[in-house]
């Protein structure tokens, strides 16, 4: 395939817009090639500046799940558009699509929309400070919880539990309050709170990680969390923005059982458009300002359009819940097809799956954390992205992302993607 045209405008784009993109992991960096400008997509596919299609597992890292341009959502921002596009005053849509999604997902009462997953979780750990009175915050490493200051932490020095900044500009009197712990290992959490008694306000977890590839919890983690949460008054927090109204209707607290304290949200709740959202309990949620103490505000939440296209997507998942199964059948699917042609050729590799978040790692072991998504070779996964590309399928451009599979996919597609990971395999 050509990507001319693409390149072209990257150069262009890298004069007026720092390394070309307006969010890093677009550019490609960690598997090497210029990025693709995008022209136009429909449904399963991608359309590029050079008249390329691609089909897309990445899918706007999550939104697109019933596919691009969904009419419905489509429909509903054209028609919202025509009536004014920002009000900063309150609006019935606000109403609505809060109490479809407090009716979708358990455990929550109120709900508050913001422009972000990034603003959601901030929000979401502010709100837990403000309810719980303490400070310090326990985040994995290998979680992403946006690029707000005290998620940009990396674990400190020896046995220090303390994190330290991993990106200037984060200063060290932030990153003292975030500690740092390893996914699927409750005893390294349970050491953690045990060294800062009465200090910690939350534990803010990807239930189900996507940021260092697809991580499931193995079973009784989350469940052990819940526990340590509740014997020491501390508040869990799901960050549900990839896994929300994704994996299930009610996200992973309805899929895996296990109860949040604080959830929220992003992708898909914004139907593509930019919208986050936090939501709990009334108890919890009463703190947040006009109601409460704890302040967070926004000149665009609950955007007319954002809502339009957000209520459009929850009421489509909500009436059509079979599509999770959908989902996670054609998820299984591209596994088996890929397992099979990678063993067949004798490449060293684990997939890891979720519902319809899935991800290949070149590694031996089982991937289980940040320290064993790392192991991954990292060579191997850059030449299996370029063939794949090389082939019209768009898979995530670093090893430490899940792919998201949008319900459009046809099994047909399936097995072009099967059949390119098979030539790929060829040449790993
Ligand atoms: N939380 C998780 C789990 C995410 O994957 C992301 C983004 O990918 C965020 C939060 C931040 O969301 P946003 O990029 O909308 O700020």
């Amino acid at each position: 395939m050509i990507y001319k045209r693409s390149s072209a405008l990257f150069k262009e784009a890298q004069k007026v817009i720092p390394g070309g993109v307006n969010s890093p992991v677009r550019a490609f960096k960690a598997v090497g090639g210029d990025p693709i400008f995008v022209k136009e997509a429909k449904g399963a596919y991608l359309y590029d500046e050079d008249g390329n299609r691609l089909i897309d597992y990445i899918n706007s890292w999550g939104p697109m799940i019933l596919g691009h341009a969904y009419p419905p959502v489509v429909d509903a921002v054209v028609e919202k558009a025509k009536k004014g596009t920002s009000f900063g005053m309150p609006t019935e849509i606000e109403t609505k699509i809060a109490e479809l999604a407090v009716s979708m997902v358990p455990n929550i009462d109120k709900i508050r929309f913001v422009n972000s997953g990034t603003e959601a979780c901030m929000s979401a750990v502010r709100l837990a400070r403000g309810f719980t009175k303490k400070d310090k915050i326990i985040k994995f490493a290998g979680c992403y919880h946006g690029h707000s200051d005290s998620f940009l932490i990396q674990a400190g020095s020896g046995a220090v539990t303390f994190g330290s900044p991993n990106s200037p500009g984060v200063t060290a009197g932030t990153a003292k309050d975030t500690l740092l712990a390893r996914y699927n290992d409750l005893e390294n959490v349970e050491e953690i709170i045990n060294s800062n008694k009465d200090e910690i306000a939350c534990i803010i977890i990807e239930p189900v990680a996507g940021n260092m590839g697809c991580i499931p919890p193995v079973k009784g983690f989350l469940e052990g969390l819940r526990t340590l949460c509740d014997a020491h008054n501390i508040l869990l927090i799901f960050d549900e923005v990839m896994t929300g109204f994704r994996l299930a209707k009610g996200g992973v607290q309805e899929l895996l059982g296990v109860d949040a304290d604080i959830v929220t949200f992003g992708k898909v709740i914004g139907g593509g458009l930019p919208v986050g959202a936090f939501a709990a309990r009334e108890e919890i949620m009463n703190h947040l300002a006009p109601l409460g103490p704890v302040y967070q505000a926004g000149t665009l939440s609950g955007n007319p359009l954002a809502m339009a296209a957000g209520l459009a997507m929850l009421t489509e998942l909500n009436e059509k819940s079979e599509v999770f199964d959908s989902l996670a059948k054609k998820t299984e699917y591209l596994h088996e097809g890929i397992a099979k042609v990678l063993i067949e050729k004798n490449i060293t590799h684990t997939i890891n799956r979720l519902g319809s978040m899935i991800s290949i790692h070149f590694s031996e072991k089982p991937v289980v954390d940040f320290e064993s998504a790392a192991a991954g070779n990292n060579d191997t996964f850059k030449k299996f992205f370029h063939g794949m590309l090389d082939q019209g399928i768009y898979i995530a451009p670093s090893a430490f992302e899940t792919w998201f599979i949008t319900d459009a996919l046809s099994y047909e597609d399936l097995d072009e993607t099967i059949n390119a990971a098979r030539i790929t395999a060829e040449s790993l």
